[in-house]
């Protein structure tokens, strides 16, 4: 028999995981949304790999490591290096197509802290839904189970055997057994008023893992990209790096260019920028980003520029495009060994939603689609040679005690816009101790971790996933001794 294993998410990592898997398991991904709602597919600059002949894997490993401020683990930085040129070979080779240069040479991009050219990029700036739907397409022998959420892992004898689900549609739940559970349901963008990433990505793996009592490391080290496009207080949109890489400059209102003085200028690592990026604009600025610098911008920002045009921002006369930071990704995450095994038995973690240790205290710029490849190809062995569970458990064991299922009750939860709020404000790019506590002691009384899943509604589910990660981050914030790349404290003297 084969096994059966359990992807949940459909971005690059659950999709990439199941092409690897799908003639040796018996593989369903359950998603929350359709097969398109994730933010692989809203990824826009690119894929970081040393191919370029006057580049090498070590170079790429010393960029990663200086950007994580070498709170990497290195044994995952080598494995990212290394195996992630020969997983991005296989693909250009089953089909997938990035941009090339006039003269045929793949075409690489350049970003912040990285010191080559080496970001493939597809469709100019829509690499994640060039390379997901590529991915997506190579998925044939599986099931899906889209607008599914999953709301507990199932846990027996110390060993996850299986998902509790509700299927928006009917909303009817049910327990679906499996040998192996795999995490990639990203990261936790939605905590934050001001998000680049889906709505569908409200930190549910990590409270998933927390209610299962997994381990969870580095929650602290969440990464504020500098560059949102920001209309009337509203993010619509990321404005790649790839747009500094090529050229662009931060300025405010007066045209002074905010990043000159910094040894990387615009191209700093993203907590560098987005903590000036802050400090100038609580000096009362405005936040630009001068795009005159950029020669083709419209051919080479072709999703950039279909943005801009429908949000009507008039970037053709005045050159210059409204910025602001906000929440982008998480560096910390479920913590799992090399191959994506997490401290539970039979549940593991991939993409973004786990921290082998990969990105250390600030992620390098387009080594995450590149690390949903590697810890999903790793991932893959390990589950292909291990043991099948399904027989021998019984499944009505599996049946969830009373008190933890039934129908939706009254319960009292945060407003998602009070929690966004505060998070911003206490758990922002900038924190201090004293409101950190602040956070927690507003938090605590709600006892989020005591709420059953399957008693909530979907948009009450969303605001206690998004609290019980908003704790793990104050909590991890508050017991890092030092200040660290993503997480900075301003501690009272
Ligand atoms: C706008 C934007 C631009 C980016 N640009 C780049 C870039 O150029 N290069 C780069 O390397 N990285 C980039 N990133 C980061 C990168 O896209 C992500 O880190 C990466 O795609 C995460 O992939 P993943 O498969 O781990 O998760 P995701 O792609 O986020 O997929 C998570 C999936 O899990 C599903 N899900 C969540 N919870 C549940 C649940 N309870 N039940 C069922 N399903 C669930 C979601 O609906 C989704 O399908 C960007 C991110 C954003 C938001």
């Amino acid at each position: 028999m084969k096994r059966r294993v359990l992807i949940i998410g459909a971005g690059l990592a659950g999709c990439y995981l199941a092409t690897q898997l799908q003639t040796s398991c018996d593989v369903i991904i359950i998603t929350k949304g359709t097969r398109n709602d994730s933010d692989s597919m809203l990824a826009q600059g690119g894929i970081a790999a040393a191919l370029a002949t006057n580049d090498s894997p070590a170079q790429h490993a010393e960029d990663t490591l200086a950007a994580g401020q070498y709170h990497n683990s290195l044994a995952a930085v080598e494995q990212l290096v290394t195996t992630g040129p020969s997983l991005i070979s296989q693909l250009i080779k089953q089909g997938m197509t990035f941009d090339h240069q006039a003269n045929g040479q793949l075409d690489f991009g350049l970003e912040g802290a990285h010191r080559h050219h080496r970001i493939l990029h597809a469709n100019g700036d829509q690499t994640g839904a060039a390379l997901t739907s590529f991915v997506q397409q190579q998925v044939q022998q599986i099931h899906w189970l889209t607008q599914t959420t999953v709301l507990e892992l199932i846990v027996k004898e110390h060993q996850c055997c299986g998902v509790l689900v509700r299927h928006s549609n009917t909303q009817k739940t049910e327990i679906l057994p499996a040998d192996v559970v795999v995490l990639a349901t990203g990261g936790l963008g939605n905590l934050y008023p001001y998000t680049t990433n889906d709505a569908t990505v409200t930190g549910d793996g990590f409270a998933l893992a927390q209610r299962a009592q997994v381990a969870i490391t580095d929650m602290a080290y969440v990464q504020f990209h500098p560059t949102l496009l920001m209309i009337n207080h509203h993010c619509d949109g990321l404005i790649t790096e790839a747009i500094r890489g090529a050229g662009a400059h931060l300025v405010d209102e007066n045209n002074h260019r905010i990043m000159a003085t910094f040894p990387q200028q615009d191209l700093a690592p993203r907590d560098v920028v987005a903590r000036q990026l802050t400090a100038w604009q609580a000096q009362g600025h405005q936040l630009f980003l001068d795009i005159s610098p950029v020669s083709n911008f419209e051919q080479r920002f072709i999703g950039v520029t279909a943005n801009l045009d429908r949000r009507q921002i008039p970037f053709r006369q005045t050159q210059r495009i409204p910025v602001q930071p906000g929440a982008h990704f998480m560096m910390g995450g479920i913590r799992t060994d090399l191959n994506g095994q997490t401290s539970l038995p039979g549940l593991f973690a991939i993409g973004e939603v786990a921290c082998n240790g990969v990105h250390g205290a600030n992620r390098l710029a387009s080594n995450s689609l590149l690390d949903c490849l590697v810890s999903a190809a790793k991932a893959s062995q390990t589950i292909k040679d291990g043991p099948n569970l399904l027989q021998p458990l019984n499944l009505t064991a599996l049946a969830l005690q009373p008190q933890r299922s039934g129908p939706i009750t009254q319960v009292s939860v945060p407003s998602l816009t009070e929690l966004q709020k505060r998070a911003w404000q206490q758990l922002g790019i900038v924190r201090q101790p004293a409101a950190l506590h602040d956070f927690l002691n507003w938090l605590a009384p709600y006892q989020l971790s005591k709420l059953c899943p399957a008693q909530l509604t979907d948009s009450q589910l969303t605001v206690v996933n998004l609290g019980l990660c908003a704790q793990l981050i104050a909590k991890s914030a508050l017991a890092e001794p030092t200040n660290l790349g993503a997480n900075y404290l301003v501690r009272e003297s």
